[in-house]
């Protein structure tokens, strides 16, 4: 019996010496988690292909990535506040705003610790109708029944800038809901709102969706309280969403946007965020496949549109590595 304890101390302290031993060699997996959006739309796209990249080369630099569905831009930058999330995808006008701690952030106040890493395709403030619901323009929504957006969600974001330029609140509206986006394609189906506000990259799965169960159109965002906020304000450029895209929409339609940006914070390690970039650009033609919205990103684009925050010093050594910036 004595003999027995003895033998298993000393087999568990083998076993443990041994482990220690090898502990350096068998570099420890590191996770990260990549904020996106609802899942018919492109963040979350953006996240699992920027996912796939890293995870191919999991067995050189131990880093696992994941991309869960989120409330969107606001959602991602509380996430990466509180630590939750290591990254996300947000909208540029977010990005400035929670930088600068202005508007829809004063109360919260500026977050300098973010960082950006690089801007990925444009997206347009899409407002897409029902047939039969007579809005050909933003400014018809008054009286009608509207998704203005779940308060994480980046369009919300923009939605409140656009609502205060109009002097509208949401009383001026027979409805304002609040849905994610992933359930506003349904609702707008199933005659519970008469219009829908996605700022997106196109094509996506929520506005096709919404074309082809019903006669939905994607409306103009223009008029002098748009030509406004353009000039106002430096995030915001003139955008045509091309026709062809959706059912029953050949025409292309005016509106305003903004950029999707990729961002982290300065608790986020270099190495990690350096890796993750590398993972992305050395595998550039294949990740620019995985979704018809990338097809036109370039490296030089990317790293100089859209960026508020200063770059992540991860990506900074990339971007130096390829002699892309000094
Ligand atoms: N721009 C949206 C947001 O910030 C998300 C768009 C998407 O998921 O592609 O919430």
């Amino acid at each position: 019996m004595k003999r027995h304890v003895f033998s298993t101390a000393a087999f568990s302290g083998a076993f443990i010496a041994a482990a220690t031993f090898a502990s350096p060699a068998v570099a420890q997996e590191r996770y990260i988690t990549i904020g996106t959006g609802g899942q018919t739309g492109v963040y979350y796209v953006v996240g699992q292909s920027v996912c796939r990249m890293v995870n191919r080369g999991s067995d050189e630099h131990n880093i696992r990535c994941n991309a869960p569905s989120t409330g969107g831009s606001v959602a991602n930058v509380n996430g990466m506040k509180s630590g939750e999330l290591d990254m996300g995808v947000v909208q540029s006008d977010v990005q400035y705003r929670a930088y600068h701690g202005e508007a829809n952030f004063e109360e919260e106040g500026a977050w300098e610790d973010m960082r950006a890493v690089f801007t990925m395709h444009g997206e347009p403030l899409t407002v897409v109708a029902r047939a039969d619901s007579g809005i050909e323009n933003i400014s018809d929504f008054p009286g009608k029944r509207v998704n203005i957006g779940n308060p994480g969600s980046g369009q919300r974001n923009t939605m409140d800038v656009v609502m205060d330029a109009f002097g509208w609140d949401e009383d001026t509206f027979a409805l304002a809901s609040q849905l994610d986006a992933a359930e506003q394609a349904a609702a707008l189906s199933d005659n519970n709102i008469d219009a829908m506000v996605y700022v997106v990259g196109h094509p996506n799965g929520s506005i096709q969706e919404a074309t082809t169960t019903i006669d939905a159109r994607l409306v103009s965002v223009t008029g002098e309280e748009i030509d406004g906020l353009i000039e106002e304000y430096p995030y915001y450029t003139r955008s045509v969403i091309p026709g062809g895209l959706y059912r029953g929409n050949d025409e292309d339609v005016e509106t305003f946007g903004v950029a999707a940006t990729f961002v982290s914070s300065t608790a986020v390690d270099e190495d990690i965020v350096y890796e993750t970039v590398k993972a992305v650009f050395e595998n550039f033609d294949r990740f620019k496949r995985l979704h018809p919205a990338f097809e036109n990103l370039s490296e030089e684009d990317m790293i100089s549109d859209g960026l508020t925050a200063p770059l992540h010093d991860g990506a900074a050594r990339y971007y130096r590595e390829r002699g892309w910036i000094e």
